[in-house]
């Protein structure tokens, strides 16, 4: 575990929140941008507006909200800070940065690197 002082443990808590809010404002947003050529009371326009939406993106921000509501679970635990891959420092300024991070920059680059080689399943 990485020593973090609790002043750095209020401030990536509050980077994590921010987070969130600014997800669930971008979805809500797409939905309701969506949703405006339609007619959202008629059943049958449910089905055109997911069509319409950016369901990939979408999918991409509840996924990063699913990983934030993960960081804040693990923030006061022991493993909070280390790298799910090496087990080495994320780093503060990384994780104030971006919240959601389960991997220090290096392992995210080899993560990033591997996935976007093909292995990652095509939608
Ligand atoms: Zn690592």
């Amino acid at each position: 575990m990485v020593n973090f002082t609790e002043e750095q443990l209020q401030q990536i808590k509050a980077a994590i929140h921010k987070r969130y809010l600014e997800l669930q404002e971008e979805i809500r947003s797409e939905l309701v941008n969506a949703g405006e050529e339609f007619d959202v009371s008629r059943a049958d326009d449910i089905n055109n507006i997911l069509a319409d939406v950016d369901t990939a993106l979408i999918d991409k921000q509840i996924n990063e909200m699913r990983e934030l509501e993960m960081s804040e679970k693990y923030l006061m635990e022991l493993e909070f800070g280390d790298c799910v891959d090496c087990g080495g420092e994320i780093g503060f300024e990384r994780l104030i940065a971006n919240p959601s991070a389960q991997r220090c920059i290096e392992c995210q680059r080899k993560f990033e690197k591997f996935y976007s080689a093909g292995n990652a399943p095509s939608l």
